[in-house]
């Protein structure tokens, strides 16, 4: 048995990112850029009005109410070259207009009489406002967004604004799911007497989704070493695969003897972690093979720590965990010597700290508290008791909209 932190980073030490793709800007969405990008232009490119107004000389204007002939209009869009602000004057300007020469400030028009000839400002006025400099925003040359940045509609905007209409991003890897068992029917029978539907292959491809990669459902290889061999050769020919129970060491556990048969190399059997146990990982070549232990809880909650940092190495990301934090306990929590617990626990900001209370029922059996929980407290292998008010590393699980 291996550690829960060596399990971890055993497996990140044999993961490389997927190699890389060009996409079009429109499809770039939620991919993960692969090179730096940098403005091969100043942003913004001239100086310019950030208000509707008047381009003027402050030192014109130190007594107010002051009065200035209009001597030109400047719409967005129009070209400043060849306009300039002489002394005694403003030229009256839109948001995003070019400030002509001579124009060290701009007057929104709500400071002044709005007149057309001459204009009245009422207001005081301060050298340099209410102008966008050029290069302010980003100077040319800078690198604006880094590889490894998964792009959300702020990077997009900004790589549209640069004109980068393709970007070279992480290919999404394809990951296999397997499930084993002769007790599983397929979403859409209804399971006869000791049958169960074969629901992990669901939420492996939800959690699978969820990373950004690509989820291909090969099957159910039934408990005998032909189905196995027949659906694990399948599924090692994606970029990932996963299985999911059969990895125990019962009469019909036959996934590591098949996947050894099949060429995969070993790298641990059993984790020091609740739930989750029997959880192996092996390489096939390159391709990365996680047995991941059937009851439908250890499944997702070994994927959660495992796999899915994993694929989001996968998928370019520099960031693998969620980040860990405190938290307060809202109860006193048992557990065992010798292994990292993972509880199910449900995180509420209270009084300026994070509050972690049990989600219900911690039994692995237990799915219900699993839809409960909105986190997970990792208490570490060594305690025994941790009593309501002590503070236990916790990580958010799954979607956070339902913190706010
Ligand atoms: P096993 O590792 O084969 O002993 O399975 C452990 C437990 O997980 C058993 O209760 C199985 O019925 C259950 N299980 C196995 N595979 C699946 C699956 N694909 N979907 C839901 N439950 C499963
Ligand atoms: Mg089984």
């Amino acid at each position: 048995m291996i550690s829960f932190e060596e399990a971890r980073s055993r497996i990140l030490s044999h993961i490389t990112a997927c190699g890389t793709e060009r996409v079009p800007l429109l499809e770039a969405a939620g991919r993960v850029l692969a090179e730096d990008r940098s403005a091969p232009w100043d942003m913004p490119l001239w100086d310019n009005s950030a208000m509707d107004g008047y381009a003027v000389r402050s030192a014109d204007c130190g007594k107010i109410p002051c009065t200035l002939t209009v001597s030109g209009f400047l719409p967005a869009g129009a070209r400043a070259d060849g306009v300039a602000v002489e002394a005694g004057c403003a030229v009256r300007i839109m948001t995003g207009a070019p400030t002509p020469a001579g124009c060290d400030a701009v007057v929104p028009v709500e400071e002044t009489d709005d007149g057309q000839q001459r204009v009245t400002l009422n207001e005081k006025v301060t050298k340099g406002q209410h102008i966008r400099f050029r290069g302010e925003d980003v100077p040319s040359g800078a690198i604006f967004v880094q590889a490894g940045t998964l792009l959300r509609p702020p990077e997009i905007n900004m790589l549209a604004t640069f004109g980068l209409a393709l970007v070279p991003v992480f290919r999404r890897p394809v990951v296999a799911i397997v499930s084993t068992g002769d007790e599983l029917v397929e979403l859409g029978q209804t399971p006869g007497p000791g049958e169960i539907v074969n629901s992990n292959a669901l939420s492996l491809a939800a959690a699978v989704r969820e990373t950004g990669a690509i989820p291909r459902l090969i099957g159910i290889a039934r408990d005998n070493l032909d189905s196995h061999r027949e659906l694990l050769r399948e599924g090692l020919k994606a970029d990932v695969l996963i299985t999911s129970a059969g990895v125990s060491a019962g009469d019909c556990d036959f996934v590591r003897d098949v996947l050894e048969e099949l060429g995969a190399r070993q790298l641990f059997w059993k984790v020091g972690i609740k739930p989750g146990g029997p959880t192996a990982f092996a390489l096939h070549g390159e391709t990365p093979v996680f047995s991941l232990p059937g009851n439908p809880v250890s499944t997702m909650i070994t994927f959660e720590e495992f796999v899915r940092p994993a694929l989001l190495k996968m998928l370019g990301y520099r960031q693998l965990l969620r980040p860990l934090f405190k938290a307060v306990l809202a109860e006193d929590l048992k557990k065992k010597p010798g292994k990292v617990q993972i509880v199910r626990i449900r995180l509420e900001r209270k009084e300026g700290r994070w509050l972690a209370t049990s989600a219900g029922n911690q039994q692995t059996a237990i799915l219900r508290t699993m839809l409960d929980a909105n986190g997970l407290a990792i208490l570490p292998a060594e305690g025994i008791t941790f009593a309501a008010g002590q503070e236990v590393d916790v990580h958010f699980y799954g979607s956070h909209l339902d913190l706010v």
